[in-house]
């Protein structure tokens, strides 16, 4: 058996940071827009650093205008991610990109978006969880209006809010109130942090956000302190090595510090962020992990087991994916 043959459990996945290219060309050919600069010769998303990833990211997106298109989008990357062994995954859904932040307009995506991950978990088994995501260079004021939506749908399907974006524009506590808002929804929180800033970023999260897991996290390293305080609070790392490697935050897998965290004793997990854009899946994620710092399924096994237990879902649902995944480990 190889570690890719494991039953998944990924946390951390911007839904429209994992549509495949095809998918997103075909859909601009049947709109007649113009995505030049997108794409490169071999037809992989193109882009030179994080900010430029932003900017096309933010392009390709343009393709998507309707609750229909997201319906498609669900079910073309649920496909995608089945295929690599996912069993549960939670994806980053914008209001922004969503009906520009309207409630009513939201509702409608949503309604979209679900039934596809309903199609898509009667035909492979796949459960999807949505995390409401407002982007954190949109400012303060557009959060406001994501976490209002995110409020106003927690349910079985919405069950937390997680701020993406860029890590450099403003400070974690600017978006206190948006938080405030989502825990009192009874959402859980985790915001992207410790990935463009270095510890402090993390720091802000967490006491500013009051987050119970952080979006990458792994520049806490740089902080033994921090490294002390995730280990002992339990915080949960949402880690995209891969992610990491491809924009240049570390030169090459043998750097990435999640082994180093995981020997500390933090609880590390692995999902794949923007997988297209950064020439990834869960299983070559876990093929590069296993290469790289000899990893084996019972490494595995914890990990996924540490997702499941740090997953926003029901009780009922965590139980379930709890069984599925020992019954794997049998
Ligand atoms: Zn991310």
């Amino acid at each position: 058996m190889s570690v890719t043959d494991l039953p998944k459990v990924e946390l951390h996945l911007h839904i429209e940071g994992a549509a495949p290219p095809a998918f997103i060309r075909g859909l601009a050919q049947e709109k007649g827009v113009n995505l030049t600069g997108v794409f490169d010769e071999q037809g992989n998303y193109a882009f030179t650093d994080f900010w430029h990833f932003l900017k096309v990211y933010e392009a390709a997106t343009e393709v998507l205008k309707t609750p229909e298109d997201f319906g498609r989008l669900t079910r073309a990357v649920l496909e995608e991610s089945a295929a690599n062994g996912v069993i549960y995954t939670e994806a980053f859904l914008s209001p922004d990109f969503c009906g520009g932040g309207d409630l009513g307009a939201w509702k409608e995506y949503l309604h979209a978006i679900e039934e596809a991950a309903r199609a898509a978990e009667a035909a492979d088994g796949i459960i999807l969880k949505g995390i409401v995501t407002p982007v954190r260079h949109f400012g303060p004021e557009k959060a406001k209006k994501s976490a209002l939506c995110a409020a106003e749908t927690a349910g079985s399907f919405i069950t937390g809010l997680g701020m993406g974006g860029d890590e450099k524009a403003g400070k974690p506590g600017d978006f206190a109130y948006a938080f405030d808002m989502a825990r009192e929804a009874g959402l859980r929180l985790t915001c992207h942090a410790g990935e463009w800033g270095g510890p402090e970023s993390v720091r802000q999260a967490l006491d500013d956000l009051r987050v119970e897991r952080i979006g990458h996290g792994v520049r806490a390293i740089e902080d033994p302190a921090l490294v002390e305080r995730l280990a002992e609070d339990g915080i949960v790392l949402e880690v995209c090595p891969g992610s990491n490697v491809a924009l240049g935050l570390y030169k090459t897998w043998q750097d990435h510090p999640v082994e180093r965290l995981r020997e500390a004793g933090v609880k590390v997990t692995v999902s794949t962020d923007d997988p297209p854009f950064f020439h990834t899946t869960m299983n070559h994620e876990y093929d590069r992990l296993a290469d790289t710092f000899g990893w084996d399924e019972g490494s595995f096994a914890e990990i996924n087991l540490t997702a499941a237990r740090a997953a926003f879902c029901d009780e009922e649902t965590r139980a379930a994916l709890i069984k599925r995944l020992e019954a794997a480990n049998d």
